[in-house]
């Protein structure tokens, strides 16, 4: 059996956690759980910009990683950088087992607006299974509503769908075929 972890880093709220969740195993058709673990996130605190290095939580997430699980997904409420962007909405490795999102900025609140639950949740599931979709070997794609479009601000998660387009799904497809699981 492969599953597809969904692991909290630091707090997260068990109810986007399991919408999430819910929303993974249907696209991907994999069985999920979610897991807690602890982890010491000192190393990748960066006090001058007061975020959080993804990378480095990124190589924590896939450390240990027990031999049933397909791929990883972390979620955090962390607002995360790489050194080349100023924030990132996520990470993932391009045909590697490790994905990680970040919740930080997808709440309306951060950007002084009303919260909106039911926006967040969506926009959560739309960043997970993207960078869960790079983990499968898919780059950025064209298509105005798919997915794995690439978004830089948070209106252009708004823009897409949480849905592969017809190119990306049978990319997904051809991948599960190739290594048979
Ligand atoms: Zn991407
Ligand atoms: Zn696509």
């Amino acid at each position: 059996m492969s599953y597809i972890d969904i692991i909290p880093i630091g707090e997260v709220e068990e109810a986007l956690l399991s919408f999430l969740e819910q929303s993974i195993f249907q696209t991907f058709r994999f069985q999920t759980r979610i897991h807690n673990r602890l982890f010491d996130l000192s190393h990748a605190y960066d006090p001058i910009r007061n975020q959080y290095n993804s990378s480095g939580i990124l190589l924590d997430l896939i450390d240990d990683t027990p031999p049933e699980t397909l791929r990883i997904l972390g979620v955090t409420e962390l607002d995360l950088f790489i050194p080349i962007f100023t924030f990132l909405f996520g990470e993932a490795q391009l045909n590697g087992i490790g994905a990680l999102v970040s919740t930080h900025r997808l709440h309306n609140q951060f950007y002084g607006i009303p919260e909106n639950k039911e926006l967040l949740k969506t926009r959560l599931v739309k960043e997970g299974i993207h960078e869960l979709g790079h983990t499968f070997g898919l780059i950025h794609c064209f298509a105005l509503n798919c997915v794995m479009k690439s978004s830089t601000y948070v209106e252009e998660i708004d823009q897409k769908s949480a849905h592969f387009c017809r190119f990306c799904e049978q990319e997904v497809l051809r991948w599960r075929i190739e290594k048979n699981v």
